[in-house]
């Protein structure tokens, strides 16, 4: 993450006042090992700006009172959009503390170009605040996830699945065309933000393998997300685990991407005994998937090879991560529930087999089906992390000042 190290000190204290709230400035300090001085300044600032509110003399201890601090969650509202690759958008309005106002969810209609797309979000968003209780200018963010290669600092997009493009400042574009700050970012990174702001992982130290029509992987460090050092999503799907002269063929334009069998993509080539050309049968992947999932459950013993074939290269390529980053813990989570009990034996004897010892007994590895709500949970995250930093509601007080003395008359 990109970021100056003062906006990264009011997020953390932001991000601590919400989860512990009611909360002392002492109390603060010692969580999160500042001094009284730091936290006593920027919550001063914080309670100027609207975003904490202070308790008058609540606290139960014997001695002197002490005022607790907790989030203005009505003071800001925040929105996220989520494109899933399987076709729909969805839209979620939540307060500055994270509590879900309103959400909906639309299918995505034939859009010809980058542009087209942006120009859509747009309209789709600015027609959903308008839809909302919440005054236009208390939203402090928006956010807009989607599958596909983002600079989520700059707010370029470098490639999208079904469109031409790339460097596009779609951020920018969005913004523009909205006049509220706009962050983008890569879904499975708003997964991995879904699991640390709303799930029980208890660690900020943290990969996440998201398994369903493709496969991906994002990190988080010390209760950050982690990207490189160029501030791009990683691309773990590509990460090769078949280096045989038939490994199969990837839309990546490579071979033997763990994307090509571990994901519905690979899960569909199985049943398709080899070889399959996806590039234009991707709604017969996204139908034909879940039923191959539900016939391994039901015991058919081709489905049950294509599944244990998913999670032996699924298992490859963690070990691999392992053996590169020890990692603390690995979750790895599926969109179909049924799936995490289909790819277990392979993927665990996979694993066992390919990660050296000490890495192996220091991390811990978790499978599961992804929360059902994460898409919105993940966006909502990330336009809230993005209000806590601070950056967007400079950035939305600069807009409305501009705004405000362009339409003021000129003497
Ligand atoms: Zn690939």
């Amino acid at each position: 993450m990109l970021i100056d190290g003062a906006a990264l000190t009011r997020l953390s204290l932001l991000k601590a006042i919400r989860k512990n709230g009611p909360v002392s400035r002492v109390e603060l300090a010692e969580m999160l090992g500042l001094s009284k001085g730091t936290v006593s300044e920027i919550t001063a600032e914080l309670i100027q700006s609207g975003f904490v509110s202070e308790e008058g003399n609540t606290s139960a201890e014997r001695g002197r009172p002490r005022v607790l601090l907790r989030i203005q969650a009505g003071n800001f509202a925040v929105v996220g959009a989520n494109l899933d690759p399987f076709g729909f958008i969805e839209l979620c309005i939540v307060d500055l503390a994270g509590g879900l106002i309103s959400k909906q969810s639309s299918p995505l209609p034939q859009l010809g170009s980058i542009e087209c797309l942006m120009s859509w979000i747009g309209d789709v968003v600015d027609c959903f605040i308008d839809d909302t209780p919440i005054e236009r200018a208390r939203v402090a963010s928006v956010s807009v996830a989607h599958p596909g290669h983002v600079e989520s600092s700059t707010g370029l997009l470098h490639w999208f699945p079904s469109l031409p493009g790339h460097e596009i400042p779609f951020a920018q574009v969005v913004s523009q065309r909205i006049g509220i700050p706009v962050i983008i970012e890569n879904d499975v990174d708003c997964l991995a933000r879904a699991e640390h702001w709303f799930g029980d992982s208890t660690t900020a130290d943290f990969a996440i393998v998201y398994q369903g029509l493709s496969v991906g992987l994002a990190q988080y460090s010390d209760g950050l997300p982690r990207t490189g050092s160029s501030g791009v999503n990683s691309e773990f799907g590509h990460v090769k685990t078949d280096y045989s002269e038939d490994a199969r063929s990837c839309f990546c334009g490579g071979r033997g991407c763990v994307t090509s069998y571990s994901s519905y993509r690979g899960l569909f080539i199985s049943n398709a005994s080899g070889e399959a050309d996806l590039d234009h049968r991707i709604e017969e992947v996204i139908e034909q998937a879940p039923a191959i999932i539900e016939a391994a459950r039901s015991g058919d013993p081709a489905k049950i090879k294509a599944c244990a074939t998913a999670g032996h290269h699924l298992g490859l390529a963690i070990a691999n991560f392992i053996n590169t980053v020890d990692p603390r813990q690995i979750l790895v989570r599926t969109s179909d529930p049924n799936m995490p009990d289909l790819i277990r034996p392979s993927f665990e004897a996979a694993i066992r087999q390919h990660t050296l010892e000490p890495l192996l007994r220091r991390t811990a590895i978790e499978i599961g089906s992804a929360q059902p709500d994460w898409r919105w949970k993940g966006t909502a995250a990330l336009a809230l992390e993005q209000a806590y930093l601070g950056t967007a509601v400079r950035q939305a007080r600069r807009t409305s000042r501009n705004a405000a003395s362009a339409a003021r008359p000129s003497r």
